[in-house]
């Protein structure tokens, strides 16, 4: 898809200009870091940069764990954009400050640009609401952006299509959907629980090596 948006001579850029066709990408990272780094890789390949949003609280990775801060930070060096994915749900949800103050401290450096996770569900919030700066929304306004998504899997055709006639497109990307290679739900539930349970067992796997070490030395240690 990366090369069909070339070939269709887009711009790749956060700021529209109105002499081009411009299109902004962005990635809600919803569940697995790791496709988000392999995504960033493929795009920095291609000299794309795009911008990836990340969740304060997902139950899927730990934004306090050094791996995962290693793996954001990897995303940056690719000159890729930072921002928060926030949540708006109703029960039990930190306010969105509390969410941003997370991400920032995590990362170590300021957010200033948000993208809510599921607005189906919760309901859409302005940029008002939380005094935010550049909700990537606002493009939407500003230049009647095509805003294409593939939210729940959504088929893909309708992306080609817009890249013939838009001008400025807002491109929402999952890199789950597309680096697992899945076509239909099931699968993609599937393949990323594989994905995650391997991750997740190698860890397991290091720390029982590194316990069984130390027991090798324990008497020595213990002395
Ligand atoms: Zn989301």
């Amino acid at each position: 898809m990366l090369s069909v948006i070339v070939d269709h001579g887009f711009q790749l850029s956060n700021a529209f200009s109105k002499n081009t066709k411009n299109i902004l990408i962005r990635h809600d990272i919803d569940f697995n870091i790791d496709c988000a780094l392999k995504m960033a890789k493929l795009e920095s390949d291609l000299n794309f940069q795009t911008n990836y949003f990340f969740l304060s609280e997902s139950p899927y990775y730990n934004l306090d764990s050094r791996d995962v801060r290693m793996k954001i930070k990897y995303i940056q060096e690719f000159g890729h954009k930072i921002g928060l994915h926030y949540d708006d749900g109703i029960k039990k949800i930190k306010s969105f400050n509390n969410q941003k103050n997370k991400l920032q401290t995590s990362i170590e450096q300021e957010i200033t640009v948000y993208s809510q996770h599921n607005p189906s569900i919760n309901g859409f919030k302005s940029e008002k609401k939380h005094g935010i700066v550049r909700d990537i929304f606002h493009l939407n306004e500003e230049f009647k952006t095509t805003y294409l998504s593939d939210s729940c899997m959504k088929p893909r055709n309708e992306f080609f299509e817009a890249f013939e006639t838009a001008k400025y497109i807002h491109l929402l990307v999952h890199p789950e959907f597309w680096i697992l290679e899945t076509s239909t739900l099931k699968d993609f539930e599937k393949a990323l629980k594989k994905e995650m349970s391997t991750e997740f067992h190698q860890q397991i796997r290091n720390h029982v090596r590194i316990m069984d070490r130390t027991l090798k030395r324990r008497s020595k240690l213990d002395k």
